[in-house]
Formats: C-alpha cells, structure tokens, sequence
C-alpha cells in the first residue's frame, strides 16, 4: 500500500555549525529503511509526468519500484539505462524544477524525493564491487573528445561503448570538469567522480590531461592526426565582471579561481602548494549556486562573517531553494536588494570594504524577473577584506579564434544543429555550457548524448561512401 505521509522523508545531514567547519559531505544518505518508506510515496502513475520532467527520461517510477521491492541494484541499472552519472545527479541535479517539479504528489504535498532515491540506488551500486568492465571491440575510428566536464565525459562513455577509439584532452591536470574543479567535496565527493573516470579509462578511453585545445594543439591539428571527429565540451568558465571601481584590488577573486583553488587544489589543506586567502569578512557578489558554493567555502575557512550580496530580492535568487535553506543553516548572511558600486582600498591595495547600495524592483526584465533600480542616497559600507565575484560565466573564445569556420553567437556560445550537435564544420559537434552557457549538468550530459550519437552517424555515412 502507497505511503501517503504529506512530506518526504527527511534526508540525514552533518550538523550545521558542526559541518560548517568541515570539507565533508553535508548530506549523509538514506538508509535503506528510508529509501524503501520513501519508495512507497510514489503512486507509479500511468502517464509518468516525472519522467517528462528529466532531461535524460529516467524511468522514475519503475527505478522507485524496485527500490521499494528491496531490489537495489536491479534500481541502479534501471537507472543506468538513461543516466551514466547517476550517484552525482541524484546529488546535484535542480530536481525541484525537473523531474521532482511534475510528480502529483507534489500537486498537494511534497513530491517524492526522486533525486535522493537515484542517489540512494547509485551509492548502494557503488558499495559494491565494481564488476570487470569488458572493453568493446573497436571499429577503427577515431574521436577527440575536448574537455572532460558532463558533456565530454557523456559523449566519450556513449562512443566507446559503441566501439570507437575515444581520446579527451583535458586542459587542467584533473579530469571532471566543474564537477572536480567547481561543485565542493561537501556537495558532491571527488571519489565519485574519479570512480567514473576509472570506468571510462576501463572502456578504453584515453585522457590527454595538461592540453589546452586552441594552444597546445589545434581542433585541426586533431582532424590532421587522424580523428574524423571532434566533441568540443569546453563549458562556460571565463568569469565575468562587473566593471566597477576597485575590482582589481588584491583580496577580488572571481568564483572560478576561488573555488579552483578550494576544490582541485585542495588549498584548505596545510600541505597544498596553492595558497588561499584566509579571510575575516568575505562578500561574495551574486545568487546562483555558484555564489552558494563559494560562501559556504568561504566559511569553512574560517571566516567569521560571510555575505551574499544580490541586487534582487530573495525570491529572485536563482540559486536551489536546498543550496540557500543550506547556507543560511550555516550562518551566511544574506544581503539581498543590494548592490556594490565600489571596492575600497587600504594603503596596500587590499580589500579595506565595500561601498553598496540598496535597490528596489521594478517590472519584469527581457529575464521575466523585476529589475532592480538603485535607491539613489543608500550607498553604505559594507566593512569586508575579500570580495569574490559571482555573477556569471561564458564560454572561453580561445576554441573560436583558433578554428576556421567555427561560427558562435555574439555572447561566446557556439552554434549547432540541436538535433545533432553539429556546427558549422561538419566533423565538429559540440554540447553543453560551450553551447548553451552557464546551465546544469544534466543538461550537458544530455547533450552529449545527443552529439555521441550525431558523431556516430556522420562516421558511419562517411565510412558508407
Ligand atoms: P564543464 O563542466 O565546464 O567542463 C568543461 C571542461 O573543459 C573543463 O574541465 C575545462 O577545463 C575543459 N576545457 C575548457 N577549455 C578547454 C580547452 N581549450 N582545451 C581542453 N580542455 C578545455 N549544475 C547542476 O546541475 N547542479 C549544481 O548544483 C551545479 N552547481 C554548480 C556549482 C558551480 C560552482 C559551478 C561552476 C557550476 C555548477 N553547475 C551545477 C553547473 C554545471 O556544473 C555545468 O553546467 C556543467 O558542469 C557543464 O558541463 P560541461 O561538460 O559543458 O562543462
Ligand atoms: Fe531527476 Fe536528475 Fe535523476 Fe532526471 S537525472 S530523474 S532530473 S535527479
Ligand atoms: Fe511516482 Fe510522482 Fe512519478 Fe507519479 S509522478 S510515478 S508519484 S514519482
């Protein structure tokens, strides 16, 4: 029988002021007493509007059910038959405006927690051991995949299991994108990031880390040695600015370079080699989960006031409403209707404050959000020692300048043929935040996809010539 208790079933966390201090994951995982009771939320609906809720078409309702029959393995491969990443969607994916968006028992009441039962699945699959992966039997062709974020690493899985001989060239010395270098350890583990890559490696897939494609070696270099495709996946990570007075003090970071320093290099350890600033009162400008992410770094570094400053109002923050419930349990404050005009400076050049000032809102902008409007006379200071800047990322033009006729939209993102992931030069596909700018990871794995298959076609109607 349906449990129909109103509210899903709590998910077990670190304690906040605990956590707080700490790099490891905050959200601890359901048992699987609490995965079976949440199973049995799910009313396994005939027309299964979750499922047009997902990017990637999870079969949520039969997944649930075999969680609920005690079959968890049976889940995660149920899971697996969409999604290859599913211990880091069911962690990180917007669930509350996809699949968790259309479930009818969110009609009334809480919908099922459908990303922490595809975590719960993939977790227990992980306890496991990993079963020997047989390496498929090549066709002979060759594909450059460049960067390994979600889309790079979705497209290289889906080719090499076809039997194509894939390379990726990775321009840090780590593989995994944002997932590795953006998204903290307290979020999403790095081990499990590290347990895909192992498995992609196992199908045969080569890694080439420490190559900037558009620097070390060009897209048509590449075509030159022999691959008859190219997957470009570079993301979005080119910072933006707001061009104000100050913001090349030192003590201003943007996003990207704080988190790199946290995230992949690790900088809160005594034994990194890449500093970190270790600072008192930290502003971090914008609302999305990259200003989330990087505030709640900021504290676990110590620092004993930590803002977000965002020019909305809270209704606007386009961060997850988990991430923000999250950084308000640890104590980040929150000034939102505020703006900075300037940075301040101390006889050093460092960051001595911040002058902001308040905003109002007006109507809707080309965003559907209301615009806000400065409230002239309501500068005040802000006393900080460390602004970072989180207002956005875009594509990185290095790929562009350094391939003929690649044609991009004005903002940086690069044009394709949705359905193929093709763009102007036929044997170059692309996906993802290089596409679309800043989006999810869902969204690039699905992409992908979508380009794993669209290289597929053009090889083989090439190769059928
Ligand atoms: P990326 O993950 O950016 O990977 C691109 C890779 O290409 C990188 O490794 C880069 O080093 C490499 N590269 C770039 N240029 C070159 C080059 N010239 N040569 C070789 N390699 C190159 N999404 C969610 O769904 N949920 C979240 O909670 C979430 N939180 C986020 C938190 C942060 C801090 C950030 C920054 C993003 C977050 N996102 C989140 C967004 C999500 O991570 C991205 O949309 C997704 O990673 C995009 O995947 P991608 O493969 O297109 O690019
Ligand atoms: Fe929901 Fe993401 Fe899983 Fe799809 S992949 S079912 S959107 S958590
Ligand atoms: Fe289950 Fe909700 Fe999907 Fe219905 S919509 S099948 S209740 S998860």
């Amino acid at each position: 029988m349906a449990n129909m208790n109103p509210k899903k079933n709590e998910m077990p966390a670190q304690e906040p002021h605990v956590r707080n201090q700490n790099f490891k994951e905050v959200a601890l995982g359901y048992t699987a007493e609490m995965a079976i009771d949440e199973a049995k939320r799910c009313l396994q609906c005939k027309h299964k509007p979750c499922v047009s809720g997902c990017p990637v078409h999870v079969k949520i309702p039969e997944f649930i059910q075999l969680i609920a029959n005690g079959d968890f393995e049976g889940a995660y491969q149920k899971i697996s038959e969409t999604n290859g990443l599913p211990a880091v969607c069911g962690r990180v994916c917007p669930q509350e405006s996809q699949c968790e968006l259309k479930c009818v028992r969110g009609i009334k009441h809480e919908p099922v927690g459908i990303g922490r039962l595809e975590r719960f699945a993939a977790d227990y699959h992980n306890s496991l051991p990993e079963a020997k992966i047989e390496r498929p039997v090549t066709n002979g062709h060759k594909v450059a995949i460049v960067g390994s974020g979600p889309a790079g690493l979705t497209c290289a899985s889906d080719l090499a299991k076809m039997g194509y001989e894939v390379t990726v060239f990775e321009a840090l010395h780590l593989a995994g994108g944002v997932l590795v270098y953006g998204i903290p350890e307290f979020r999403l583990p790095k081990s499990i990031v590290q347990r895909e890559i192992d498995k992609l490696e196992a199908l045969g897939v080569k890694m080439q880390l420490n190559v900037v494609v558009g620097r070390s070696i060009s897209i048509d270099d590449l075509i030159g040695d022999g691959f008859e495709a190219v997957f470009v996946g570079s993301g979005a990570g080119l910072p933006k600015f707001m061009n104000i007075p100050g913001e090349n003090l030192n003590g201003v970071f943007s996003a990207n370079e704080f988190l790199t320093r946290v995230n992949l290099m690790k900088s809160y350890q005594n034994d990194s080699a890449t500093p970190i600033v270790h600072s008192k009162r930290v502003a971090v400008v914008g609302g999305g989960n990259v200003a989330m992410d990087a505030a709640r770094c900021a504290k676990r570094l110590g620092a004993e006031k930590v803002y977000i400053v965002y020019r909305r109002s809270e209704e606007e923050l386009p961060a997850r409403i988990e991430e923000v419930h999250h950084a308000k349990e640890e104590d980040i404050i929150f000034r939102t209707l505020t703006n900075p005009v300037e940075i301040l400076a101390d006889e050093n050049r460092f960051v001595a404050g911040m002058k902001v000032q308040k905003m109002g809102l007006g109507e809707p902008d080309a965003s559907g959000r209301r615009r806000p409007i400065p409230i002239p006379g309501s500068e005040f200071f802000l006393p900080v020692d460390t602004v970072i800047m989180s207002i956005g990322t875009s594509p990185n033009p290095l790929i562009k300048m350094t391939t003929e006729g690649l044609k991009t939209e004005n903002w940086g993102g690069i044009i394709i043929n949705e359905d193929s992931g093709q763009t102007s030069r036929p044997e170059v596909f692309a996906g993802g935040d290089a596409v679309t700018g800043a989006a999810t990871v869902i969204l690039a794995m699905g992409a992908g996809k979508t380009a794993a298959e669209g290289i597929h076609k053009f090889i083989s109607e090439k190769a059928a010539k």
